[in-house]
């Protein structure tokens, strides 16, 4: 047996040798092949809302510039990114043995019999993925602070700049919030300290779940991936059937992280205006979902699809 165990992966020697040697690892200009389409289609699988690897990419098994999109975009969103911190600052577009073995496990899964493991891995994955929104939130706060007064002349280059930088982060933001994407606005200044403050809170909650599958708040709710009372004594949100049956890694994922908004007091509402928008659990659980995975253009659970796309990344 080879080093890969998933059933995409596992039983080809190029891809073994990616896992276990440093010189055998995939880039731009690597011989085309049918390993190469493997890592191909487990990337789209991995990242359904990724960027597109190419046709003709495919069709050659070659690893061109679409697949070095899909490899570095993996990287840069896997939890933590996959960077070999001992001569890297940033994430790069190669596949090697950090990443070949990263998908693998992302893959192979961890086995549904370990729920305890399942729930630590969203949850460890949810508090990355706060982490990662606030890195957004507070450079866009930043930005907007150090902007030139609006009757200064350097004003409009300034803005310019900030509206580029921050595209993805400011539309994700507006659109969510039901806000005018004017990030000099009070409106949008206050929003975004509202934003900044819930995703603080939010990991700064000591863990409190529960694997509960049919048992405790989860008894009688079988549609339900998880249920929150924020009045009890830990455990305070218990994971129901379904994330366990059900849920992908990034719903799992997400579903921490509004169940944690719940316990702030956020519920279940329907949102068509700012105000609203603030006391919904998903409105803001996805909003961190958007903001940390730079290329999603639909919620964790499926629905509402970005129309028009949001700018990535
Ligand atoms: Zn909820």
């Amino acid at each position: 047996m080879g080093v890969l165990i998933s059933d995409e992966l596992k039983d080809d020697p190029k891809l073994d040798a990616c896992a276990t040697t440093p010189s055998a690892h995939l880039k731009v200009g690597s011989p085309p092949g049918p390993h190469i389409l493997k890592v191909q289609l487990a990337l789209e699988r991995l990242r359904p809302t990724g960027p597109k690897i190419d046709d003709a990419e495919k069709r050659a098994m070659r690893y061109g510039p679409t697949t070095a999109a899909a490899v570095l975009n993996y990287k840069k969103t896997h939890v933590p990114p996959i960077i070999n911190t001992a001569y890297q600052h940033d994430v790069d577009p190669i596949c090697g043995q950090m990443t070949i073995k990263a998908m693998d496990a992302d893959l192979n899964g961890t086995p549904l019999s370990d729920r305890d493991a399942v729930a630590d891995r969203a949850h460890e994955a949810s508090r990355a993925a706060l982490r990662v929104a606030l890195t957004h939130l507070r450079s866009l706060r930043t930005d907007i602070n150090l902007l030139p007064s609006s009757s200064d002349p350097a004003f409009g280059a300034a803005m310019v700049n900030l509206l580029f930088k921050h595209k993805r982060n400011i539309a994700v933001l507006a659109r969510r919030l039901v806000l005018t994407p004017d990030p000099n606005s009070q409106a949008f200044k206050d929003a975004l300290a509202k934003v900044i403050l819930l995703c603080e809170r939010n990991l700064a909650q000591a863990k409190t779940i529960k694997v509960a599958g049919t048992t405790g708040f989860c008894a009688g709710h079988p549609g339900d991936h998880a249920r929150t009372s924020a009045s009890v004594p830990d455990p305070k949100t218990h994971l129901c059937e379904i994330f366990f049956t059900n849920d992908g890694l990034d719903l799992q994922r997400d579903v921490i992280t509004h169940e944690y908004f719940h316990i702030q007091g956020l519920g279940d509402n329907s949102v068509t205006n700012t105000a609203q928008a603030f006391t919904n659990a998903n409105t803001i659980a996805q909003i961190v979902a958007l903001l940390a995975d730079r290329f999603r253009q639909r919620n964790s659970d499926g629905g509402e699809p970005a129309v028009p796309p949001l700018p990535a990344p």
